[in-house]
């Protein structure tokens, strides 16, 4: 009989994304705010008795070896010194290279349903660092909600949780890599004092007014290299979104609205413009974990 599981993986935005420093390992010091959003992708891991496979209908994703849930299941297999199989099928909804996690959700939901389904006992902290090996954000999709990042963003703590409901991400619909984001950062504003609590965060006077002063140091680059961005968050700010920014590199932009007509009016003019849309709500902690396995 072959097992098989289900498991839902969610996109992330960044409340906030303070750029402190470039580190002597090349990577840069990071103060992020990440929460998950209700738009997921669904994986469906299948034991099997041969080698790990994934497989993925959108043409963007990678099917082979470098695929990063395909990494994922490499890794974990050699950590917990199992030579079991799996079938990894990708039903992608969350937009490619966009800022919104997609690869790094699914490498987590990867390692989640394989400890499942192959019975291995791994210590936390074993688990993060495999997550970690695997990309910045990883371990934050291990725990989901509103979390802090720090060093590289692979260092996460729970936060305060922070819930909106009416939020819409849009997507011009090209790709911004995220070396080519850090690269064309020009100027790092901050010292190497690096507070622990993102500047954002304190100007908003506590967590629940983030949503609505938000800030991402790698904004202000990356539009001026791609106009379409700025464009997109204009349009958001003259449709009646409360707050508009960049998601972690781009090119998604979130918007805050206040009620669901307004929401609703944005998104319908955002796809008669011929960008991608997608209304969303925030993912605290607790769903997170109650309904990734669903
Ligand atoms: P981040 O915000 O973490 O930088 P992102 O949302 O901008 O990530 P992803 O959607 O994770 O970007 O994709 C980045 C690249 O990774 C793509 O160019 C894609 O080819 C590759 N990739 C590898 N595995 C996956 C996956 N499972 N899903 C999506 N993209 C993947």
């Amino acid at each position: 009989m072959t097992s098989s599981i289900e498991i839902q993986s969610y996109a992330k935005i960044n409340w906030t994304l303070d750029v402190l420093f470039k580190r002597e390992d090349g990577y840069h010091e990071l103060r992020t705010i990440y929460q998950t959003v209700s738009l997921h992708d669904t994986l469906t891991v299948t034991e099997t008795e041969g080698p790990i496979q994934v497989h993925c209908a959108d043409p963007r994703v990678p099917s082979d070896e470098t695929n990063l849930a395909f990494k994922a299941a490499v890794m974990l297999r050699k950590a917990a010194g199992t030579i079991r199989g799996a079938r990894i099928e990708i039903e992608k909804r969350i937009p490619v290279a966009a800022g919104l996690g997609g690869g790094s959700s699914n490498a987590a939901a990867t390692l989640l349903a394989l400890i499942k389904l192959w019975q291995i006992e791994l210590t936390d902290q074993e688990l993060f660092r495999i997550a970690a090996s695997l990309g910045s954000d990883v371990p934050f999709f291990l725990l989901g909600g509103t979390a802090l990042g720090v060093g590289r963003g692979e260092e996460v703590s729970p936060l305060e949780q922070i819930h909106c409901h009416h939020l819409l991400l849009v997507n011009p619909g090209f790709a911004v890599s995220t070396r080519e984001a850090y690269e064309s950062l020009s100027r790092l504003t901050r010292s190497e004092a690096a507070p622990i609590i993102p500047f954002a965060l304190m100007a908003a006077n506590g967590i629940s007014g983030l949503p609505l002063a938000a800030r991402n140091d790698l904004e202000e680059a990356v539009l001026a290299a791609h106009p379409e961005i700025a464009e997109v968050k204009r349009r958001l700010l003259s449709l009646g979104a409360r707050h508009a920014q960049m998601s972690g590199s781009g090119a998604t932009v979130f918007g805050v609205f206040d009620n669901s007509q307004a929401i609703e009016h944005a998104e319908s003019e955002a796809r008669a413009a011929g960008y991608w849309a997608q209304q969303v709500r925030t993912v605290d902690v607790r769903e997170y974990q109650a309904t990734i396995f669903q």
